[in-house]
């Protein structure tokens, strides 16, 4: 189905560029003075770092170098070798089979890090999260049609693990070969000052304790990479790293550059992802025609029909 719709947009007249890192094999300012328009939809790549003591452990893991990899594994790809192409370069091979594994984080990235650890047969598997458990069903502070923070159980979990709310990371506690064989964590306590106030959160004095014997961890992502690309471009940032860009015009402070997706709103999902895309395409549409009859959330040629 991808093979169909690649050859359908290439048709279209879409030309695409494999093993291109722009502002690694490409250069971006060949691309400003070749295109009328550009759009920054690279993701959110960079991985969030977990700051604690014993984080350099043998054990201790992003998530994505793990799922990266497995997916490479599955595919029949080489997953050890990267070239220059892409930013983040493994050299160890990353299998859970027979180890404790813990996945610190509770969203997409975490489950999929549950179910690849739980089909490489890891010993057990556990999901820590810092956020208290949410509710299996809407509640008034969630009314319909706003997005629901409900208990999402994937097939991930079906598959087996020990989930955990409301707890932190405080630790990563090695042997004498610096291998990872523990974890320090602790219980939290969340509250919330005043309706509408962000939660917060305290430690529960006396629950701190060492859950895990032999390890392997894995955590989520958050921003897009700045390095190289962005950076040479000279593109704004908003305060949590993203490409700053207003939603609805998607243009940055860099004449003809426009962002959409993860690199504009962060992590987030795949239908902001396409939304965004169609979006961002009429922006640049009208950018480049002074018009545009292209499909989208304030005008759709199937309200002339209404
Ligand atoms: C592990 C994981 C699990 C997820 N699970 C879900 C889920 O269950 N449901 C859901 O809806 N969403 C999920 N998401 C989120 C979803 O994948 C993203 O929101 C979506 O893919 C964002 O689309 P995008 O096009 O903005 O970026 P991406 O899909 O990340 O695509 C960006 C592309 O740009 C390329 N790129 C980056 N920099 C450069 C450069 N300098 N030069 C050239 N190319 C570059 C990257 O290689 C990548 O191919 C998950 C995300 C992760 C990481």
């Amino acid at each position: 189905m991808i093979d169909r719709r690649i050859a359908l947009l290439q048709e279209e007249g879409i030309t695409f560029k494999c093993h291109s890192n722009v502002g690694k094999n490409v250069k971006i300012s060949d691309l400003m003075r070749q295109f009328d328009a550009i759009v920054l939809s690279g993701g959110s790549t960079v991985p969030r770092d977990l700051p604690v003591p014993g984080r350099e452990l043998k054990g201790v893991h992003f998530a994505m170098d793990f799922l990266k990899q497995n997916n490479k594994r599955v595919a029949g790809k080489d997953f050890l070798v990267n070239a220059d192409i892409e930013s983040n370069i493994l050299s160890e091979e990353l299998l859970a089979t027979g180890k404790n594994v813990v996945v610190i984080g509770g969203g997409d990235t975490g489950s999929d890090c549950v179910g690849t650890s739980n089909r490489h047969k890891a010993a057990s598997v556990t999901q820590f999260e810092l956020l208290p458990m949410p509710p299996k069903d809407r509640t008034d502070i969630m009314p319909w049609p706003t997005y629901p923070m409900l208990l999402k159980t994937t097939t991930s979990h079906e598959e087996g693990a020990q989930r955990h709310w409301s707890i932190a990371t405080k630790q990563f506690i090695g042997d004498d070969q610096g291998n990872l064989k523990a974890l320090k964590v602790v219980d939290l306590e969340w509250t919330t000052p005043a309706p509408g106030q962000p939660a917060k959160f305290t430690e529960v004095a006396g629950s701190e304790r060492d859950p895990l014997r032999t390890g392997f961890v894995g955590y989520g992502i958050c921003a897009p990479q700045q390095a190289g690309l962005l950076e040479e471009l000279g593109v704004e940032f908003d305060n949590r790293g993203n490409v700053k860009a207003e939603e609805g015009k998607y243009a940055t402070n860099v004449a003809k550059v426009f962002a959409a997706g993860d690199m504009r709103r962060g992590q987030s999902l795949v239908v902001w992802a396409i939304s965004e895309g169609r979006e961002c395409a009429r922006k640049v549409d009208e950018y480049l025609m002074g018009s545009s009859m292209l499909e989208s959330k304030e005008s759709s040629i199937l309200m002339s029909f209404q």
